[in-house]
């Protein structure tokens, strides 16, 4: 599937994306649902929720099943990739995942928080040997020492392709279970990944038991920091800065649920994706006159 034409991409298929898709499809609109694991795992780990409107003591994979459900039902577009560069155009935004690049008139984030702390020199190394995507940037270190830092089981593979090309991958998960056995190259490390150092580029990762000489490190989290996906967007500290009707600093982008700050609650990211879309709505409608 290649380059794609949409009306509204939305990236993140938790609540607030799931939300946002639904009422877009309700209004006609030829919507990209991003989402590149399960429907916000992390929601998926609630035993009770018991404070949504008409749900009550409902569990988070009971209410994750229900949303999806319902939204499915209006077939927006799934696609199951991960976001990881959007580029504004002229008329139309390029969204590069790992295996395709499609196009869209808006863009909804909702990516919901990254939940683990950036770790020290991730941000200055970034495009210096920190990468969030093998895909994209495996080639350029061929024949080169990686490490693969990684919070979900999605790494693997990440971890596996750059077993093929580059020269040793040692791979730090950052999840349970844990692998036990990788490809022939990937060396899987049981220690606590701290900071990155180098000079100009990365040439070393700072772990809880030593360090290791690399040339790149990957980090794979459920969601990235999302300056990264959409350079040039305004955050408030962590967070995407929007306006009441949630648009962002950059015009036809719009921002709902965690990824705008707190209360990080799933009536916050229901509502949000709401406003979102339907002002993406009118934005699209603007234009066409
Ligand atoms: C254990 C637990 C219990 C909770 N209990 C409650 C409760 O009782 N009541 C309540 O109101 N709230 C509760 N919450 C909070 C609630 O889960 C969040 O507020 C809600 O899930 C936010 O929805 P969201 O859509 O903004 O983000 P998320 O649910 O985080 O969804 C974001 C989605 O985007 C996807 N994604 C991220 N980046 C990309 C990308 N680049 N490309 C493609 N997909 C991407 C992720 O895979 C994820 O599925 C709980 C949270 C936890 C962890």
């Amino acid at each position: 599937m290649e380059d794609q034409k949409f009306d509204i991409a939305v990236i993140g298929g938790g609540p607030a994306g799931l939300s946002a898709a639904l009422t877009g499809r309700v209004r006609n609109k030829q919507i990209a649902l991003f989402e590149h694991m399960n429907h916000s795992e992390k929601l998926q780990k609630a035993h009770i929720i018991d404070n949504y409107l008409g749900m009550p003591k409902i569990t988070g994979p009971g209410m994750m099943q229900q949303f999806v459900a319902h939204c499915m039902a209006h077939q927006p577009t799934l696609i199951k990739e991960k976001v990881v560069t959007v580029f504004p155009g002229e008329d139309m935004f390029t969204l590069l995942t790992p295996v395709n690049t499609y196009e869209a008139r808006t863009v909804i984030l909702t990516t919901g928080v990254v939940s683990t702390t950036l770790f020290k020199g991730e941000k200055a190394f970034l495009g210096r040997g920190v990468s969030y995507c093998a895909t994209c940037d495996g080639m350029f270190y061929r024949e080169k020492d990686v490490a693969v830092i990684s919070y979900t089981s999605e790494g693997e593979q990440e971890a596996e392709y750059l077993g093929e090309i580059c020269r040793n991958v040692f791979y730090f998960p950052q999840y349970k279970p844990q692998p036990t056995a990788m490809r022939s190259g990937v060396s899987i490390i049981t220690a606590r990944p701290c900071s990155i150092e180098g000079d100009t580029q990365v040439e070393k990762l700072i772990v809880d038991q030593g360090e290791y000489k690399v040339n790149g490190i990957f980090i794979m989290r459920q969601s990235d920091p999302v300056e990264n996906i959409l350079p040039g967007l305004e955050l408030e500290g962590e967070v995407i800065k929007v306006n009441r009707d949630m648009s962002t600093n950059i015009p036809g982008v719009y921002a709902a649920g965690d990824c705008t700050g707190k209360p990080w609650q799933i009536a916050k990211a229901t509502g949000e994706g709401l406003v979102a879309v339907l002002s993406a709505i009118n934005y699209l409608d603007k234009k066409a006159k």
